[in-house]
């Protein structure tokens, strides 16, 4: 094992996931209890749940197991800061205790299984493992062909996320530390680990469905992860937008040579239809072009502002009584 310490900490975003956290908490114990008696981690190992601002029953569940047992330890948002935001906040917290944190979610879709091969690759030097998943079986077809098409958007934008590889990963002390280092308040964990670098490995789990209750993936969410993914990784758009408006202003200046000439030959018959067509299409441009810089604009004004990333309003962690 080296000298690498091994404190294990499974941080577990929640919201609004009273249906199966009974559930997820039991088959996570198990896990753990496993992973410890064959020696692999540490007794002081832990499960740490981030309630993010659930509307739901989530954070009464969380505190009896707290009560029940010191294994568990939870902390909760004073309102719903997203799923970013919430596992951002656990392995901030778990940082201070633990030698290695591994994200996954709360829903068992994740294979826990896979646990092992995360601890395995820790132990061979890496200080971060991402989890990546076979096959997309079983997903529905909308959930498929929208997170395919959002993998090809950011790889074409400029931002080369792994594909396939959600928020179940593994970061050693070492990669906890260095991300405590970024204060950047619009985050993207998938953008922005792969760009620390660090020995890093990757392991292939199966996903399951859902075992209770339904995505919390909102479409809305998705596509505000998406856009806030984009324009946190890259300013590609912004030089595509230059590229267009170059393209365009070309365009142009052929339009008035062509125009001059034919006005200068007495051949400038009333072109309705193009007028419109030409105006209408570069009006439109204008205001995409305005959209796609006020998206960066609004991205500066948030990170100057410089606001909490999110609030913990209450913590629960108990140290293990043995
Ligand atoms: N989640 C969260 N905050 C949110 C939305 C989701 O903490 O605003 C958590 C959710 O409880 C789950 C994980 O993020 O543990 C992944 O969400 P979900 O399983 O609903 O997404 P899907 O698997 O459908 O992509
Ligand atoms: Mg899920």
């Amino acid at each position: 094992m080296g000298d690498r310490g091994n404190i294990l900490y499974l941080v577990v975003p929640c919201y609004n996931e009273e249906e199966v956290l009974e559930h997820t908490a039991q088959v996570m114990r198990e896990k753990l209890r496993r992973l410890e008696e064959a020696g692999k981690i540490s007794f002081k190992s832990k499960i740490m749940f981030v309630n993010d601002g659930s509307k739901d029953g989530t954070w009464r569940i969380i505190s009896g197991l707290c009560q029940k047992d010191a294994v568990f330890s939870g902390i909760c948002f004073s309102r719903n800061y997203g799923h970013q935001s919430a596992i951002l906040s656990g392995m901030l917290e778990a940082a201070k205790h633990a030698d290695m944190v591994v994200t996954v979610d709360a829903d068992l879709q994740q294979d826990i299984e896979a646990l092992d091969k995360f601890i395995a690759c820790y132990e061979s030097g890496c200080e971060i493992v991402y989890g990546v998943r076979n096959s997309r079986d079983t997903d529905g077809f909308f959930k498929k062909m929208t997170a395919t098409g959002f993998y090809k958007v950011m790889g074409l934008l400029g931002c080369n996320v792994m594909q396939n590889h959600a928020d179940y990963r593994l970061l050693s002390k070492a990669a906890l530390q260095a991300l405590t280092e970024y204060k950047e308040v619009n985050l993207f964990l998938r953008g922005l680990i792969p760009t620390m670098g660090f020995p890093s490995d990757v392991v292939y789990f199966d996903v399951k469905k859902r075992e209770a209750g339904h995505s919390k993936y909102t479409l809305k969410k998705m596509v505000s992860l998406a856009i806030d993914g984009i324009t946190s990784m890259s300013t590609r758009p912004l030089r595509m937008i230059t590229l267009l408006g170059f393209l365009v202003s070309m365009f142009s200046l052929v339009m008035i040579i062509i125009c001059l000439a034919d006005w200068l030959t007495g051949k400038n018959v009333p072109g309705y239809t193009t007028t419109l067509v030409v105006s209408l299409l570069t009006g439109g441009l204008t205001i995409f072009s305005l959209g796609v810089v006020g998206e960066y604009v609004g991205k500066i004004y948030l990170e100057t502002k410089a606001r909490p990333r999110y609030i913990i309003e209450a913590m629960i962690w108990k140290e293990e009584e043995e």
